[in-house]
């Protein structure tokens, strides 16, 4: 790779890594899986490491990649909270022991498995918990006192206990409870979590402490991170100490291992014994028993030294296909699912996995009954990699030329893999229009979930989006899956939709590629219907984030006869058309205005500019006196110097991002 080739893929990488810590730690809710993450986190190391001149100590290899909310009191963490460094092979792990064994005489190693939820910090004083907070960034994390009391299993009061302790554990979802959740999201027609991880991370970190008390949620406690007083100084007594304080703790059976065959016989049992834990495990914590010596080893930034986690490689299972079925998307995509039989993977049974697209089966030439292998990587979505043995006679597998529900010629649009259902009034269509138009983010229509939605649907209630507002109380009573009460107070949710700000309205139709934050861009643009339905491509374009793609989406889907109906029904229903403001979280950036120039490497340009809008500031596109600031990315032109000769105040991205993070203290 060259210089110029390599300096590029840092940067996205750099870019990617920090948009997935955001998505995994702040959001709780992770877009790829664990092993996809530590894929390029390892690709940016090795990168890192051959091109040292492009080191930067912001990297996210160099920090912890937690962050606080606002919504929890901030906790500075006097012993920092640190990472672990990740190996994913023996050869690795052997490389570890090896550089302990050089550091330090003679280490001793204890083999834990890794707990995968979220790390917190527990405060005892006097014996009392006095507080509990997160990880964060590792140096100031989030005050969660108030839902960590509603963990069963940690000790509100130790005996014996020195004055001052603080402990770290790992607070987790048991994987009974995560299937339970999963039921309830389900029936509840709300988004199911991805895995316990992200369960227990969105759980405990709940603005109400009575939410996360229904999450059955537990906790691991494996670390004293300091204490008033004297405690055990080596790992293994320290855990025993621990639990007999009190504290849920597991203790290595095995002892303490002195070589790296025993380390390895000790990561082999827990690999094969971990399928049977109550809860999800990601790796094999290896690490130093004596705390002189971890001492003595030291640290990173981010991670101990005398300490590593094994992970386990995504695991891969062989099962037979049994079915392929077809389901249809609501904008037509008709997507093949295979059903196999069922294989536990990663601790859960798995029987299905979409298969994508007719190229995708035609490259793995997969057919019906044929052997496959599946791989659940991260413990997000199984997907099918390959076949290993075709059945019998089994014939090549082809998409059907209809769509399977409403069997309208099926079409495929040469430039894209999908094969698409082009019936607008598909009922398999009209259904997920439907669960997505009454969706949180889209009408918030809270109550009517998928199973609500076919009952009215197959009661001939339901045509379009907009009979929904048609509705009335007594229908949905009559349709038997409703109580009197809740068809009221659903009656009462949608109507209350009517009033909802235009950004929602036009997330809510569906069109291709305009999710929530693009639907917000088009409105602070076009503040009405009206004026959405009569603008050009070009017009929409000069939106900052849409592409041609993006607008000739939005010019075509509102052109759709289909689509104009739809809004016209919509109107004539009452809906509020027109936009009513971003929503102003608070007010640093009141009578501000930003000008925004040059390449932003953390965050695109348009989510920099929702961001201004949202705290009160204002975005111009060029530099006058009016301008309060200016934010200078890479390679920022005409405008940079035009604020120098004004004497504007230039922030560099790094002090823009600070300004976002800083605590308002006007509010
Ligand atoms: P980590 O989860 O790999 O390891 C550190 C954590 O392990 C500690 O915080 C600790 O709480 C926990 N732990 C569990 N059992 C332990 C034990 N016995 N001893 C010590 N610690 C134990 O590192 P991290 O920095 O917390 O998170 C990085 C990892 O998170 C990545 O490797 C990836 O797997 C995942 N991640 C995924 C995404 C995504 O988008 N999918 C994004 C960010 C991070």
């Amino acid at each position: 790779m060259d210089e110029i080739t390599a300096k590029q893929r840092i940067s996205e990488l750099r870019k990617l890594l920090e948009t997935y810590n955001e998505q995994y730690y702040m959001q709780d809710n992770p877009s790829v899986s664990d092993y996809e993450y530590d894929m390029r986190m390892r690709e940016l190391e090795t990168l890192e490491q051959q091109y040292p001149q492009f080191a930067a100590p912001d990297s996210p290899t160099h920090h912890v990649g937690g962050g606080v909310s606002r919504t929890f009191d901030k906790v500075q963490h006097t012993v920092q909270m640190m990472s672990l460094q990740d190996v994913f092979s023996f050869a690795e792990m052997d490389a570890f022991l090896q550089r302990c064994q050089e550091a330090v005489p003679q280490p001793e190693f204890i083999v834990e498995p890794k707990i995968d939820g979220l790390s917190v910090s527990l405060e005892y004083t006097n014996g009392v918990f006095t507080r509990g907070s997160t990880r964060g960034d590792g140096f100031v994390g989030e005050d969660v006192t108030a839902n960590l009391r509603t963990i069963a299993n940690i000790p509100r009061q130790l005996h014996g206990a020195p004055p001052f302790l603080e402990v770290r554990g790992e607070v987790y979802m048991p994987r009974a409870s995560f299937a339970a959740l999963v039921e309830q999201q389900e029936q509840n027609g709300e988004t199911p979590a991805k895995n316990p991880r992200n369960a227990a991370a969105g759980s405990l970190r709940q603005k109400d402490a009575a939410v996360t008390a229904q999450r059955s949620l537990d906790i691991w406690i494996f670390n004293i991170q300091q204490a008033d007083g004297d405690y055990p100084q080596n790992h293994l007594d320290s855990l025993r100490y621990l639990e007999s304080l009190g504290f849920p703790t597991v203790i290595p059976r095995s002892g303490r291992c002195q070589t790296a065959a025993q380390v390895q016989a000790e990561i082999e049992k827990i690999g094969a014994a971990r399928d049977g834990y109550a809860y999800d495990t990601d790796g094999v914590v290896v690490k130093v028993d004596s705390f002189a010596q971890r001492e003595e080893m030291g640290a990173t930034s981010k991670v101990p030294k005398w300490a590593a986690a094994f992970k386990f490689p995504p695991e891969e299972k062989e099962t037979v296909l049994r079915e392929i079925q077809l389901s249809v998307g609501r904008t037509g995509v008709i997507t093949p699912v295979a059903i196999f039989d069922p294989i536990q993977l990663a601790g859960t049974a798995v029987s299905r996995a979409t298969l994508h697209n007719q190229d995708f089966i035609s490259e793995r030439d997969i057919r019906l009954g044929d052997t496959i292998v599946v791989r659940k990587a991260g413990e997000i979505i199984p997907e099918v990699l390959r076949s290993v043995k075709h059945a019998e006679d089994a014939a090549p597998y082809q998409l059907p030329e209809c769509c399977p529900v409403c069997h309208t010629p099926a079409v495929r649009d040469p430039e894209e893999a999908a094969l698409r259902c082009p019936n607008p009034d598909c009922p398999a269509q009209l259904m997920k229009r439907m669960i997505h138009f009454v969706s949180k983010d889209a009408m918030n229509i809270d109550g009517l979930g998928p199973q609500n939605l076919a009952a009215l649907q197959n009661g001939g209630l339901l045509h379009s989006v907009a009979d929904l507002y048609r509705l009335t109380a007594t229908q949905l009573v009559e349709l038997d899956r409703v109580a009197e009460k809740s068809a009221d107070n659903l009656i009462r949710a949608i109507d209350a939709s009517r009033a909802n700000s235009l950004d929602r309205l036009i997330f809510a139709l569906g069109i291709r590629g305009i999710g929530s934050r693009a639907a917000k861009l088009l409105c602070e643009r076009f503040s009405s219907m009206d004026a959405l339905l009569s603008a050009t491509a070009a017009e929409i374009q000069e939106i900052d984030g849409f592409g041609e793609v993006m607008a000739e989406s939005v010019v075509s889907a509102l052109q759709e006869p289909h689509m104009r109906q739809l809004i016209q029904h919509l109107r004539e229903a009452g809906c509020n058309m027109t936009y009513q403001g971003a929503v102003v979280e608070d007010t640093r950036f009141a009578g501000m205005t930003f000008v925004l120039t040059g390449t932003l490497s953390a965050m695109k340009r348009s989510e920099a500019k929702e961001r201004i809008l949202r705290y009160g500031g204002k975005v111009s596109g060029s530099v006058s006196k009016k301008t309060t600031y200016i934010v200078a990315g890479e390679a920022a032109g005409s405008k940079l110097d035009k604020a120098n000769e004004l004497g504007i105040p230039v922030l560099s991205e790094e002090e823009f991002r600070q300004k976002l993070q800083e605590r308002n203290e006007t509010k």
